[in-house]
């Protein structure tokens, strides 16, 4: 069977899986549309064909949701040992994986992502995360402590899961970030009811069949669709809901604080980003040039730790600056079915507008268009040409704003020795989620690196998230920290237990 024969047979078992049918929400282990009948449609922003109709949630079906995990919470899944919740969650990534195939056309035709990239990023992402959360179900522990009174008080600390979790996601890697909010829940003993964005609804119903056939006992995870406004709004708010954990916009993570005050849920945010790349006259260009240009234009620019604004050593701009361009020009843009295709579409026509409305007013504002800037086609499809804008300065909405498509705004620098004045630089904005430096001056990095307020940051080399590392943003970027360690803890409540020894 060829590639293309095979992608056609893939495409057909789609269609067949999808068309004329209502994408159903899984709460307390049934399959359910909308108690009020209604429904939405996702399109494939390559085309703008529509996919698939999928139930809207309101709040009944929130309640219904948030009810069915607090029952799991409360009775089945208590008695679920450790060990025994860290098979499910492995179980739950052998079936991704079997699985891989289906879920990797379904993330490409529902958020636009190119079919060569949708495995790796996706399926292998949402594979590696709950891999990795499955190992903390039997490793997280409390601490003995006798440090106040020794011998008077025996002193012990317990970790228990928070509860309830409303989890929210946004649309740039549906797949892999429902796997890293569920994975800790589960592991740290919590249930779920989590919301996948409205654009991008399809793999996360997937995902929930999964869920089932890998045994969770019925209500530990649930699903619902919906809009954010609605079926977001009303689970942030939700007064049995123990956690809300979100990842999304600047703009929503404020909404989901003041939603949060109900009841003073736990909140987890992970939210928007301008990072900045550091390019010295030191670096090794011929990795720091790809690296800085596929960090901005990867997933066209729908990425949260995208690397937007690049701050270049005077000495090499012109050649950093030209290498950059020369991949923008040359990296292809096209139909995410197409294997040879790099970057594919923005996710909606609202975000297309949104992206080329930021390239006019940089213009406006007197920036340069090296090369891009604006959209590649006239459609169907939602396609921005790689954009590199130079001249740009501090003050300019592009420098600020978070613009999430693939627009790299470029500053020369030429103080190269002072780590405050370009820490400075790097902490122009409100944001605060990655960084990355190319020197091969390793006194400067490390330098650079302490000045920087940012969660993640990177030093002479580019890479995805690993689940190992906290992930997560200072400033606007964000509150708390997923992954690693501190990832799974925010799953949990802290409590202290004293026992009078005489
Ligand atoms: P968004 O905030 O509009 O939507 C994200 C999710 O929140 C969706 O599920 C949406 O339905 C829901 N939502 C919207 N309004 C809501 C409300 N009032 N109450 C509750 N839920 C609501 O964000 P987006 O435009 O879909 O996603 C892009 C943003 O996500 C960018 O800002 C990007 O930087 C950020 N992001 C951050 C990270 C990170 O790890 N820091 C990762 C990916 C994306």
């Amino acid at each position: 069977m060829n590639a293309e024969t095979s992608i056609e047979n893939r495409l057909d078992a789609f269609r067949q899986r999808w068309q004329g049918k209502v994408g159903k929400m899984l709460i307390g282990g049934e399959w359910r549309e909308a108690e009020s009948g209604e429904t939405f449609s996702t399109e494939d922003p390559s085309t703008g064909e529509k996919l698939a109709d999928v139930a809207s949630a309101g709040d009944a079906d929130v309640d219904a949701a948030v009810a069915a995990a607090r029952k799991a919470f409360d009775g089945p899944w208590r008695k679920v040992k450790p060990d025994e919740r860290a098979k499910l969650i492995n179980r739950l990534a052998d079936l991704i994986e079997a699985n891989a195939d289906e879920l990797a056309l379904t993330e490409t035709l529902d958020v636009g992502r190119p079919i060569q990239f949708s495995r790796i990023a996706d399926v292998g992402g949402a594979i590696s995360q709950l891999r990795y959360q499955a190992g903390w179900a039997t490793k997280l522990t409390g601490d003995t402590t006798e440090i106040s009174a020794p011998g008077e008080w025996l002193s012990y600390t317990l970790r228990e899961p928070v509860g309830v979790c409303g989890q929210i996601v946004p649309w740039n890697f549906p797949l892999a970030m429902a796997a890293g909010k569920i994975g800790p829940a589960l592991a740290a003993g919590c249930t779920v009811v989590l919301k996948p964005a409205e654009q991008t609804p399809l793999s996360t119903i997937l995902l929930a069949e999964l869920a089932l056939e890998a045994g969770f006992p019925e209500g530990v995870i649930n699903v619902i669709t919906g809009y954010g406004r609605t079926a977001g709004a009303s689970l942030a708010a939700h007064l049995d809901v123990d956690k809300v954990a979100f990842t999304g916009s600047t703009q929503t993570g404020k909404a989901i604080i003041d939603a949060s005050k109900t009841n003073f849920k736990r909140v987890s945010l992970e939210l928007g980003g301008k990072s900045p790349t550091f390019i010295f006259a030191d670096a090794d260009l011929k990795k720091a040039i790809p690296a800085a240009a596929m960090s901005i234009f990867f997933n066209a620019g729908q990425v949260c730790a995208a690397g937007s604004r690049l701050f270049v050593a005077e000495e090499v701009a012109d050649q950093v600056l030209e290498g950059i361009a020369g991949m923008a020009r040359m990296l292809p843009v096209g139909r995410t079915l197409d294997p040879s295709t790099v970057i594919g579409p923005l996710v909606s026509e609202l975000q297309l507008e949104r992206v080329t409305g930021y390239i006019e007013s940089g213009r406006k504002e007197g920036a340069t268009v090296l090369v891009g800037g604006g959209r590649k086609g006239d459609g169907p499809g939602w396609f921005v040409e790689p954009t590199v804008l130079v001249d740009t300065e501090a003050s300019m909405q592009v420098r600020r704003e978070e613009i999430f498509g693939p627009v790299l705004c470029a500053t020369r620098f030429t103080d190269a020795d002072d780590a405050d004045r370009l820490g400075a630089l790097g902490n122009e904005t409100q944001f605060g989620l990655a960084a990355n430096i190319w020197t091969r001056d390793i006194s400067m990095a490390h330098k650079l690196a302490r000045r920087l307020k940012a969660g993640s940051i990177r030093v002479n080399g580019a890479g995805g998230v690993d689940p190992a590392l906290p992930l997560g943003g200072f400033k606007a970027s964000g509150w708390g920290r997923e992954n690693g360690r501190a990832g799974v803890e925010a799953y949990t409540e802290l409590k202290a237990v004293s026992v009078a020894l005489d």
